[in-house]
């Protein structure tokens, strides 16, 4: 690993010494540890518009906002109002509330495939509730998955996994038993022919195939346009519910996601991230005679003491209201290029091999001299260079996500002068190799 030359403050060095002693390696989630990076992750005190605060009192430009859902920015008026407002009326009530139709209403008319939807805690629960769903609807087992894409920690899904699972090199993880993982059919990712293979064979018995329709979590790799056809043909042809996993993508990289981005509907989404606003909040949802098997409509159980919670769901309910009446997306794209034009630059300049890959606000600078496309050329990337990067911009004041298999974020407070800024100390740091 690349050997940070930036010295990271005294008091985070202090804080997760300390953790490390409370929590598995310090941290409630694995890849804030900056364990792919070699090196002690910086502890935040505070969140404000494009920047971050460390402890330390350093400030820096935020490429992660919480990996995904700050797409305006910490503190947002709109958002804080909206939390403030609702908390002072109480944090749980088990019971149904107005405030979750209205936030169920504003998905539904964003998201093209959902037709109904249920409010859960986290991208995890939406994938497990949305997978279980797809099995009772179909009455099938078997599920599609592709490598390197990520859906949460559920059993079934922790099979050839992206994000910290490839990064820290346990794709499969111990502790799911074989059984867990049986029913799962991995495939490569944009790989057309393999997808009309499995069909041809399998095709009955098949209940679904999810993926992330931008895929984030092995670094940004879009599905090309012939894979987004062959997948909607074939499962509609064989009964398979197609789920597009839009917990990253959902609200980012246009209103209604990567479906309405890509113009191809599938028959299921899960949401998180943004969705909450920052705050525990995912949803799936999808056709309304598949939705209406989740009990007490159907016999698909799914359950959840906090789901819906009505402080999450003000914040996601604020959130979504913001995006609608003042859509960012052109902004957004306008930004992305010029990020990753200026990347590119710097990179070429300094003949570092590279690939910079982007849609809208996700990207990732890829240390590889080829377009990467699945996980087997993602692999292929070099993550000491990687690694070297990330710590030359840490320095910089630029905080990017600590892998070179997550993409980066940014949100409405990147200014063009903010994205200018980054492309020159990426610069400077490309220059030292
Ligand atoms: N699906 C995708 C595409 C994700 O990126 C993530 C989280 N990074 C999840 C599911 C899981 O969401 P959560 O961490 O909220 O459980």
């Amino acid at each position: 690993h690349a050997s940070p030359s930036f010295s990271i403050g005294p008091k985070s060095a202090a804080a997760f010494e300390n953790a490390r002693k409370l929590m598995p390696g310090g941290v409630n989630s694995p890849a804030r540890a900056f364990g792919a990076v070699g090196g002690t992750p910086l502890f935040i005190d505070r969140g404000e518009g494009p920047y971050l605060y460390d402890i330390d009192g350093r400030q820096f430009i935020d490429y992660i906002g919480s990996w995904g859902p700050m797409i305006l920015g910490h503190q947002h008026p709109a958002v804080v109002e909206a939390i403030q407002r609702s908390v002072a009326k109480g944090t749980s009530f088990g019971a149904p509330t107005e405030a979750e139709s209205r936030l169920a209403e504003q998905i539904i008319n964003a998201v093209p495939s959902i037709e109904k939807v249920r409010l859960v805690n986290s991208g995890t629960e939406a994938t497990m509730s949305a997978i279980r769903v797809a099995r009772g609807a179909t009455g099938r087992n078997k599920i599609i998955k592709f490598a390197g894409n990520y859906h949460g920690h559920v059993d079934s899904l922790l099979v050839a996994a992206g994000s910290a699972a490839a990064t820290l090199g346990v794709p499969d993880s111990p502790g799911v038993t074989p059984g867990a993982g049986q029913d799962t059919i991995v495939l490569c990712y944009n790989d057309c022919e393999g997808l009309q293979n499995a069909f041809a064979e399998q095709g009955d018995q098949i209940a679904a195939v999810i993926l992330e329709p931008v895929v984030g979590n092995m670094g940004c790799v879009p599905a090309t346009k012939e894979f987004m056809t062959a997948l909607r043909e074939l499962t509609l042809k064989s009964g398979t519910v197609l789920i597009f996993d839009e917990v990253m993508t959902g609200f980012r990289l246009a209103y209604g996601g990567a479906q309405e981005r890509y113009g191809v509907v599938p028959d299921m989404t899960t949401l998180g991230k943004i969705v909450g606003g920052g705050m525990p909040l995912g949803a799936y949802g999808g056709r309304a005679d598949i939705m209406d098997n989740v009990l007490p409509a159907g016999k698909v159980f799914q359950a959840g003491t906090l789901s819906g919670n009505p402080v999450a769901v003000a914040a996601g309910s604020a959130t979504l209201k913001e995006l609608e009446t003042h859509p960012p997306y052109e902004q957004l794209d306008q930004r992305g290029n010029q990020l990753a034009k200026g990347l590119t630059q710097v990179a070429a300049k300094h003949g570092v091999p590279h690939q910079v890959q982007h849609v809208g606000s996700m990207l990732t600078l890829f240390f590889n001299p080829d377009p990467v496309s699945n996980w087997e050329e993602a692999d292929k990337s070099d993550r000491e260079a990687f690694g070297r990067y990330f710590w030359g911009l840490i320095e910089e004041g630029i905080y990017l996500p600590c892998s070179q298999f997550e993409a980066l974020f940014f949100g409405i407070h990147h200014s063009e002068e903010m994205i200018a800024q980054t492309i020159d100390a990426a610069d400077r740091v490309l220059a030292r190799g």
